[in-house]
């Protein structure tokens, strides 16, 4: 019995164990921030990624690089997530979060060589992690609600150095009154601001609608182009007959008969277009279906219909127009109906859209993104969807930091001089955290060509000797103050990228078994390929 075999897990099951595990992970996290690396900050460049169908992707956007790459490496994967996390909490600073993540590791693997034992890497990182937030919270500004400039200043440093770079006062000043707009007390639902795309003349082209714009075409051309004093009628049932849900057969024997059966379906027709009219509206925008006879008696009451209107955009309108989605004819009265301005079909090159302008206080509105090719408009969409996550979370937390490096360093500075008080490995793992940290104005400083050691060696002595918002301006390649420059940043960005990237990187150093069925394996890569 001795000598029987045990089988723990089947033959083709892989398991790294060990260093060797440890190792693997830490190479597959470094490369995936060295992936990044190279579009941090305003002179980082961007990456064209090219899809298997040939879709191309021009983006400077660390979460959408990562997203795109179809990263393979468990490890690597939540790298990706820590973007993904960034992104969705944040909406900015995921080549921050990233980067921070792929450095501590990289630190960790110093001390893995120096023997020091993960756990108390561990240890020391999360004890330098929740110091950087109290010290955060010490260096964090406050900023009044009521400071458009200020918040401005917060959407260009977003997006400087993203397409959207040489319209960014404009788009700047677009995204703090969308934000304004939507803003009810403390809440602000992003999803209130609707980013619509249109392909022809240049991005300073680009508009803040009161109101919403939307891609449907009215549903006659014998409507009215455009409708004054829109008082709009939100209908979430379709304005057609219902059709038996199961075959019906009709017999006719008379051409009377036909007719009268005709003039029946008209009747009822009629009678649902006679409310809508009774209510007094003079849009119609419906989420299901309107026939033929419908369109025709909308169009001879001068009223503007769509049909088959999103869900989401029915919500909006709603919002914007403080009209209400009514799924019973007898509900509409003229309570119910939202006003605007005006509501028109407006042509861009091949696409109609229907434009609802003119909305009293919209709680929706639009940002109608215009550039020469799809390309470009798609950058400028993720570089003001950015500079709107920072915005947004400024407003919510009313904090901020400064930018260009300033606060890595002054983090990294208090953190040296809080491991000093440590006794142990711990002291270790707390100063590699710090170095961790410099790694990104350290990064800002080459991307735009100069030299990271001579920058990262000034910012250090002007922040020991207390200059405390001594930072990297990077318009004009000088050290200075970044507060005055207003290069700022929302405090989330940093308290959330140092948080996530010491959690994940603490959890993959704790790994020293990597145990990978191939079965799983040929199943990830059939989805893969679906997808
Ligand atoms: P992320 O995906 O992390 O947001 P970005 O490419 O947007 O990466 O770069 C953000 C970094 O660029 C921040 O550290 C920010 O402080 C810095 N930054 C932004 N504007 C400037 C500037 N004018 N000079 C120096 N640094 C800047
Ligand atoms: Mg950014």
């Amino acid at each position: 019995m001795a000598d029987k075999p045990i089988v723990l897990m089947p033959e083709d099951v892989q398991r790294v164990i060990g260093k060797d595990a440890q190792r693997n992970n830490i190479f597959a996290a470094k490369m995936v921030a060295e992936i990044v690396k190279t579009t941090l900050g305003p002179k980082g460049m961007d990456k064209m990624l090219v899809s298997p169908t040939n879709d191309i992707i021009i983006t400077n956007d660390g979460v959408t690089i990562l997203n795109e790459m179809e990263i393979e490496h468990p490890a690597a994967k939540m790298m990706v997530e820590i973007a993904q996390t960034q992104e969705s909490e944040v909406g900015d600073g995921t080549t921050t979060a990233v980067m921070i993540t792929g450095k501590l590791l990289e630190n960790a693997e110093k001390l893995l060589d120096k023997k020091i034992h993960p756990t108390v890497i561990a240890r020391g990182y999360r004890m330098a992690a929740d110091k950087c937030q109290e010290f955060l919270k010490e260096i964090a500004i406050k900023i009044s609600p009521e400071d458009e400039e200020t918040l401005k200043q917060i959407a260009m440093t977003a997006m400087t150095g993203k397409g959207a770079e040489d319209a960014k006062e404009k788009f700047a000043d677009i995204i703090v009154k969308a934000v304004k707009q939507v803003q009810e007390g403390k809440d602000i639902d992003i999803d209130n601001i609707k980013i619509e795309k249109v392909k022809g003349e240049g991005i300073s082209d680009t508009e803040l609608i009161s109101g919403i714009v939307f891609d449907k075409e009215r549903v006659s051309y014998d409507m009215p182009l455009s409708v004054e004093n829109a008082k709009i009628a939100l209908i979430d049932f379709p304005l057609e007959l219902k059709s038996p849900e199961i075959d019906a057969k009709l017999s006719i024997s008379s051409p009377e008969q036909l007719q009268s059966f005709i003039a029946q379906e008209e009747a009822a027709i009629k009678s649902m277009i006679e409310r809508v009219k009774a209510s007094g509206a003079n849009v119609v925008f419906c989420q299901k279906g309107i026939d033929d006879f419908a369109q025709y008696l909308l169009a001879k009451a001068g009223i503007y219909a769509c049909r088959r209107v999103s869900r989401s955009d029915m919500e909006k309108i709603s919002k914007a127009t403080g009209g209400k989605i009514v799924s019973n004819l007898n509900e509409l009265t003229s309570n119910e109906l939202g006003t605007a301005d005006r509501v028109e079909e407006v042509k861009h090159g091949e696409d109609r859209l229907t434009y609802v302008r003119g909305c009293k206080n919209p709680k929706a509105v639009t940002i109608l993104i215009h550039g020469g090719t799809e390309h470009v408009i798609d950058e400028i969409e993720r570089a003001l969807k950015d500079g709107l996550g920072d915005v947004v979370c400024s407003l919510k937390s009313e904090m901020i930091v400064q930018g260009g490096g300033a606060i890595e360093i002054e983090l990294a500075k208090r953190l040296r001089e809080f491991s000093r008080e440590l006794s142990g490995r711990e002291q270790l793992a707390v100063e590699e955290f710090a170095s961790a940290l410099e790694f990104i104005p350290a990064t800002l400083a080459e991307n735009a060509g100069m030299d990271p050691i001579d920058v990262l060696t000034e910012l250090k002595s002007r922040h020991d000797s207390g200059e405390i918002n001594a930072g990297l301006n990077l318009f004009t390649n000088n050290i200075e103050d970044v507060l005055e420059s207003k290069i700022i940043e929302p405090l989330k960005i940093k308290s959330q990228a140092i948080n996530s990237a010491t959690e994940v990187a603490i959890m993959i150093l704790r790994i020293d078994d990597v145990i990978a069925s191939s079965g799983d394996k040929s199943k990830n890569s059939n989805e893969k390929r679906e997808f």
